[in-house]
């Protein structure tokens, strides 16, 4: 996930919120940057600021969607603007953004979004849907909602509270190793249709 974004706030903000619902963030602090990292690939959504220095959202987001129109791909792009004018959605919309966010950026607006457009995002040219079937997933975890790993990242958080990092390093591999069993449990749940 691409974060374009110029304020060290807001890119703080988002940066933690992401990586709090399980996302990669990457952050680019103008347009050029943005431009360049898309360049070398490996991204699924773009959160995309329209005011930044050298290169705007909307410039930025013209030069993406030119690029695409040669190869049919799509990357869905999330537009934050500081400034909640009237019109702005239809501006974002016609300018080839996906969505449209206004700040202050607030969490669960922003988790909506992102989950959205992280279910329709580009892979080989071709649109993806990635769904997860929820009962059949608890069916084989009994009902156990995957504590081990909650149980890991909670005695991670209470150590960096308490300052204490003597036992993080432990403490994360077993976190780590908890993610990593969940996540080849998790796989055989993940479907992929074509549209
Ligand atoms: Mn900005």
């Amino acid at each position: 996930m691409l974060v374009a974004e110029d304020s060290p706030v807001n890119q703080k903000l988002i940066q933690r919120l992401l990586e709090k619902w399980g996302h990669t963030p990457v952050i680019a602090s103008d347009g050029k940057e943005t431009l360049a990292l898309l360049d070398a690939g490996g991204f699924d959504v773009v959160l995309m600021d329209l005011q930044m220095p050298e290169i705007n959202g909307f410039e930025a987001t013209a030069a993406i969607r030119q690029k695409e129109s040669g190869d049919g791909t799509h990357i869905p792009i999330i537009a934050l603007t500081a400034h909640a004018l009237k019109g702005d959605r239809e501006r974002c919309i016609a300018a080839g953004m996906d969505d449209y966010l206004s700040k202050p950026i607030e969490a669960q607006k922003l988790f909506a979004a992102v989950e959205t457009a992280a279910q329709l995002s580009t892979g080989n040219g071709r649109l993806h849907i990635r769904a997860v079937d929820i009962d059949a997933l608890l069916k084989s975890f009994d009902g156990d909602r995957a504590e081990a790993a909650v149980d890991a990242a909670t005695r991670l958080e209470q150590l960096a509270r308490t300052g204490d990092l003597s036992t993080a390093d432990s403490a994360l591999a077993v976190l780590q190793d908890e993610i990593e069993q969940l996540r080849e449990e998790l796989e055989p749940f993940e479907q992929v249709s074509l549209s």
